[in-house]
């Protein structure tokens, strides 16, 4: 298979909360066009990680670098524009803003930097592929887990971003719903779209993803091919919590 373009390089990425290593010296790299899994034990950094490559927390050393250029200290705002997007791992829509709104603003805001008359077309055209077009005029409060959790797909789909970080969509599902949620993984991801995936769910991680890196305590321990990397000992030690 050939190598994949870098589109995401971490070098040395650290961060601390109040004496906990979150993130301790992480290199990685996202390469283009691939379902990249992200997976560790509860507490290892992964939304951590999302949070930072997002914007969201800003490292306190090393490097990221969008095609070269460092963003570890650029505004989520300008990262969004930049064409990453994310979920969070507890959905946070703008409580005010209808379930439609809240997609316009992901369309017009996002990678696809939408005027607002083309935003509403699209945001209904991604509510009704997540299945959400009768709720388009309820605020998000109004909506279960479920709901909340597809309508963070279908902002993601509507901002039309390069890179999609999905934080644990598939917790809190039914069985039916997760089968639905992966297929829309499938569609977000399109072929050719770069795709973060964290989760716990195993069967779904070697289902959707091409390469998976490790996070335990802060650190990467093991990357490569889905398989060989559940096998790797230090892995099955750190979900063991040994
Ligand atoms: P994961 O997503 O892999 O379960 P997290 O990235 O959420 O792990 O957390 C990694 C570690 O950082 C945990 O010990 C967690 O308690 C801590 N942490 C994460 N976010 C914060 C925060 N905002 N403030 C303080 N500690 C945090
Ligand atoms: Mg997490």
């Amino acid at each position: 298979q050939l190598e994949r373009k870098v589109i995401l390089r971490g070098e040395g990425i650290s961060l601390a909360f109040r004496g906990v290593q979150a993130l301790d010296r992480v290199d990685f790299e996202i390469r283009e066009g691939e379902i990249l899994g992200l997976v560790g034990p509860n507490g290892s950094g992964k939304s951590t990680l999302i949070n930072v490559m997002s914007g969201f927390y800003k490292p306190d050393g090393g490097r990221l670098l969008l095609d070269g250029e460092n963003i570890a200290r650029a505004p989520a705002h300008h990262i969004a524009q930049l064409g990453i997007a994310r979920t969070f791992q507890i959905p946070r829509p703008f409580p005010r803003l209808t379930v439609l709104e809240n997609v316009m603003v992901a369309a017009m805001f996002g990678g696809a930097s939408m005027r607002q008359t083309m935003s509403i077309v699209k945001a209904r055209e991604m509510l009704a592929f997540v299945g959400l077009a009768e709720r388009a005029q309820a605020l998000p409060s109004q909506l279960n887990l479920h709901q909340r959790k597809f309508l963070e797909l279908a902002r993601v789909l509507a901002s039309d971003a390069r890179i999609v970080m999905l934080d644990e969509v598939l917790a809190g599902l039914t069985p039916a719903e997760i089968t639905s949620a992966i297929a829309m993984v499938r569609r977000i991801h399109g072929g050719t779209r770069t795709i973060v995936f964290v989760e716990h769910n195993m069967r779904a991680v070697i289902e959707l993803t091409d390469r998976l890196i490790v996070l335990n305590q802060g650190r990467l321990i093991a990357e490569g091919a889905p398989r060989e990397v559940m096998d790797d000992p230090a892995v099955v030690r750190a979900y063991l919590g040994a």
